[in-house]
């Protein structure tokens, strides 16, 4: 593309850059003004974000900070509810729909209280996988027509909590994983006198595709197979327990970007459920486990960041090959549990990281260094930049890649002073910008030559921890879309990667959503005296557990937004949550920062006597140790007047 002034840009522009509408599902664009903003509800009213963060400014919440969209998760929940009931009328299916969300996507409070709230007039319930979540379950769920689901490994206490539950009337239903645990049932279900609701999860043959494709065939972690599930059933006919069984579940994995491959999945799980039926079980009820995706790249492509299937047509797939293989069989069609998690809250949460550095190769490099005796190397670069036209791109670009190799080998020998190592990298530096602005012009592009965008790239320092905030990123390489929250009037003429403040060199971002494949760098904008914000959207899913206390960066500032019309901005935050502290993330390592204080103040008071204090300093420096450590983690960032990369 050839470069245009700055004035041809547009708000509309940045909206296509960022990709905004085939990722945000209705939900995020650019206004005219250049400001990113949500519609929770997609209904047309909508938020501005910055309005949002400025207004966590004014409640003393600095970035970085997650912001959680309540309507938009309401939204999510009727949604997916809708879809299921929308596919069982289109198809004339006889059975009903079930979902339940499984708890371990988000735990928090106020997610789940959210969901079983909206999920009210749907009877949509709950799964569990551990304890801890199940106890989370059993309290929060309500109506006795919704059902939680019970996943995982378990112990006696486990089962002895979900038939807790059946006593007082819950549907609730222990999935047998492991053939071991129907002798578990059998057992505690005889103590207690509470007959079980069973369900069995099917080791399913079917592959999965994309990066959970593990979770079936025959070494997968969970399940029974095929063996096992007639041992399983002869076990619960010997103990009476036969017309326990209820549920066949299968789950073929997170992030399923193939729709053919859940198609697969349905037709192999209702064969099961077929025969279970013929065999004179109950049944009732087929769970087709998670795995509905999100498309994080907006490609609409089974590329694993993304999905080439929407919500409605995985319901109308679900719905269809049930109803299909009970047909043939001669078996009534069960009501259907799904267990999307991803696909209900991912979207729903944000999060905002200011930019307060840039890290830029060229404006330190391109001052050159004037050696005052030059060393050959450095003469044959300077050569190279200027005789451009001698030779093909990539001839330059190796020839250049050869002569910096040899300018370090040359340092290391000790045959290379400071200011010729500086000049020959300053030159190097200058002919890779010369070859990308060639290269962009130009059709086509050798492969190689793609890298130079990389490597010319600037690092934008954001002040948020990868490892607290984003882990999937980098534990799974998973993708977020990534955009400039403000200033999208103006074209972004820099190319960035976005590096954290962890001590880590893993702690970056470096890959981003594109339609083909991934890009190496992101647009963004040059920094000026005003704070710079990101978004990165979609992080409702996993990531608010994952998060680790890498270098001791704790929990980020939080606020719950509602839609209110009558409010100036249209919008209220109705919850803010403080990030950690210091003092928060101390403890969590064993320390008592209180003990820390003290052990600090000793070691001023022996300096103060020694006199390399004076003793009005010393008590001031022990004031600033115990404030910090009420203070957040992250860089608490002053306003600057004139913002400046390093230069
Ligand atoms: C993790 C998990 C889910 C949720 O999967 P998503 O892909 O997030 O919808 C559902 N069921 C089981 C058994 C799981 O382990």
């Amino acid at each position: 593309m050839k470069s245009k002034s700055a004035s041809s840009w547009s708000a509309a522009k940045s909206e296509e850059l960022y990709g905004f509408k085939r990722w945000g599902a209705g939900h995020f664009g650019v206004d005219s003004d250049g400001f990113v903003n949500v519609q929770p509800l997609a209904d047309g009213r909508s938020i501005r974000i910055m309005d949002v963060v400025d207004e966590a400014l004014g409640m003393g919440l600095k970035a970085p900070l997650v912001i959680r969209f309540q309507d938009l998760l309401r939204h999510r929940v009727i949604q997916l509810n809708q879809v299921f009931h929308q596919a069982i009328k289109d198809e004339g299916y006889k059975g009903s729909y079930r979902g339940v969300f499984p708890i371990k996507v988000n735990q928090l409070r106020e997610v789940v209280d959210e969901i079983v709230t909206a999920g009210k007039d749907y009877t949509y319930g709950l799964e569990a996988g551990s304890k801890p979540e199940l106890m989370i379950a059993l309290a929060m769920h309500e109506g006795a027509n919704r059902l939680i689901i019970c996943n995982g490994y378990k112990d006696h206490d486990y089962i002895r909590l979900a038939l807790l539950g059946r006593k007082i009337g819950k549907k609730i239903i222990l999935v047998v994983e492991q053939l071991a645990e129907v002798d578990d049932i059998i057992k505690v279900s005889a103590e207690t006198g509470v007959k079980p609701m069973i369900g069995f999860r099917a080791k399913l043959l079917t592959r999965g595709e994309g990066k959970w494709a593990m979770s079936t065939g025959d070494n997968a972690k969970f399940g029974l197979n095929t063996a096992e599930i007639l041992f399983a059933c002869e076990k619960l006919r010997a103990a009476k327990l036969g017309s326990c069984l209820r549920l066949v579940h299968f789950h073929i994995g997170s992030q399923v970007p193939n729709i053919i491959t859940i198609k697969n999945a349905v037709i192999e799980a209702t064969r099961f459920y077929c025969q279970l039926a013929k065999m004179g079980f109950p049944m009732g009820y087929l769970d087709v486990g998670g795995g509905l995706g999100i498309d994080y790249d907006g490609s609409r492509t089974n590329f694993e960041s993304s999905m080439n299937y929407t919500m409605a047509e995985y319901a109308r797939d679900v719905v269809a090959n049930i109803r299909d293989i009970c047909k043939a069989s001669h078996v009534a069609v069960p009501d259907i549990v799904s267990e999307s998690g991803r696909a209900v809250v991912a979207p729903h949460s944000m999060l905002v990281v200011e930019v307060f550095e840039r890290i830029n190769k060229r404006e330190t490099l391109g001052v050159q260094h004037q050696p005052k005796v030059k060393h050959q190397v450095v003469i044959d670069l300077e050569q190279m930049h200027k005789n451009k036209a001698k030779l093909g791109r990539l001839e330059r670009f190796h020839d250049a890649m050869q002569k910096k190799e040899e300018s370090f080998s040359l340092f290391n020998l000790g045959y290379l002073d400071l200011e010729n190592r500086a000049a020959a990298e300053s030159i190097f530096w200058q002919i890779c910008e010369q070859l990308a602005k060639e290269c962009r012009d130009a059709g086509y592009v050798p492969e190689e030559l793609h890298d130079l965008n990389r490597l010319l790239a600037d690092q934008y320092v954001c002040n948020f921890s990868v490892f607290q905030s984003l882990l999937d990123h980098w534990a799974l390489k998973q993708l977020f879309p990534i955009t400039p929250l403000h200033r999208l009037k103006e074209r972004p003429t820099v190319n960035a990667i976005l590096a954290d403040i962890t001590c880590d060199s893993d702690g970056k971002v470096s890959s981003f959503v594109d339609l083909q494949d991934t890009k190496d760098y992101l647009a963004v904008h040059p920094l000026n005296a005003k704070p710079y914000y990101l978004g990165i959207y979609l992080t409702g899913a996993y990531q608010d557990i994952m998060g680790d206390l890498h270098n001791l960066f704790g929990r980020v500032n939080e606020v719950h937004v509602f839609l209110e019309p009558d409010e100036p901005d249209g919008f209220y935050i109705e919850e803010a949550l403080s990030g950690s502290r210091i003092s928060d993330v101390i403890e969590g390592v064993q320390y008592q920062w209180e003990e820390l204080c003290r052990r600090m103040k000793a070691q001023i008071d022996a300096a103060t006597r020694k006199d390399l204090v004076k003793p009005r300093e010393g008590v001031r420096l022990v004031e600033f140790y115990e404030s910090q450590m009420l203070s957040k983690t992250y860089l608490n960032i002053e306003p600057k007047t004139a913002r400046k990369s390093r230069k």
